[in-house]
């Protein structure tokens, strides 16, 4: 059973992809990709040895391990050109990080891979900006709220080039800008507050940070005209 925020990130992956999942903890999603037959077959890619060892004795006790590969290693290493995969799954982590485990990919891992299916917990534009950078399309986003945190997954598509996005848009996310759901104008109206509290305690602080002022305006003028 997924949590909604893997849930969401399952949602995205499509039928008959070959995934790997990088920091997959305890494995649930190659498992449940697995057992409802979405693909058939999965990596389930970790650092650390605990968790890694605890999901090989799962995927034995369900019968998976002809499905789910569980390899120990960081980031993209699990992985090489005969593994054949077109999906990678980043998950539940900062977008630092996830932007630090892609960079440090070799095209040969990244070979097959024409999708990135990504879920960071905090960071969102910078994962944007990776993306954008190394020709990633973003083709679906979607936020939820679990647990009073919001989560946002991005799915993303290599193309031969791809156009840069406006400010605005690595901020909130291109599509979600436009899907407008429920989850994410309560994000973005608590952000807002959150914006407006921030200037006003600024303008009330001894030294007053005309940069961070203005870059604090910028945002409250981006989300404004988006809500
Ligand atoms: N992906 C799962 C999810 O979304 O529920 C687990 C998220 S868990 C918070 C993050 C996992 O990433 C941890 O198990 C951690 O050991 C693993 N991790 C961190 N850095 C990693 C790296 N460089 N390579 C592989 N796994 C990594």
């Amino acid at each position: 059973l997924l949590s909604n925020r893997l849930q969401a990130v399952y949602q995205m992956v499509e039928a008959g992809a070959r995934v790997a999942d990088i920091g997959s903890d305890h494995a649930y999603l190659p498992v449940e990709l697995v057992e409802t037959k979405v693909v058939d077959y999965a990596i389930a890619g970790e650092v650390a040895i605990g968790p890694m060892s605890r999901s090989k004795e799962d995927v034995e006790k369900f019968g998976l391990s002809k499905k789910i590969d569980i390899r120990l290693g960081d980031g993209l290493a699990v992985i090489n050109r005969e593994d054949k995969i077109d999906t990678v799954v980043i998950a539940g982590m900062g977008g630092i990080l996830i932007c630090d485990i892609l960079s440090r990919s070799t095209m040969e891992q990244l070979s097959n891979v024409n999708t990135l299916i990504l879920q960071p917990n905090i960071g969102e534009p910078l994962v944007r900006h990776w993306l954008i950078e190394h020709d990633f399309e973003i083709i679906d986003e979607d936020i939820l709220s679990e647990d009073h945190h919001d989560y946002e997954i991005i799915k993303a598509r290599k193309k031969a080039s791809v156009a840069g996005l406006t400010e605005a848009q690595y901020l909130m996310g291109p599509i979600l800008m436009t899907k407008k759901s429920d989850a994410f104008i309560n994000k973005w109206q608590r952000k807002l507050n959150g914006y407006r509290k921030a200037v006003d305690n600024m303008h009330n602080a001894k030294k007053i940070d005309e940069t961070k002022i203005n870059r604090m305006k910028q945002y409250i003028k981006y989300v404004e005209e988006i809500l």
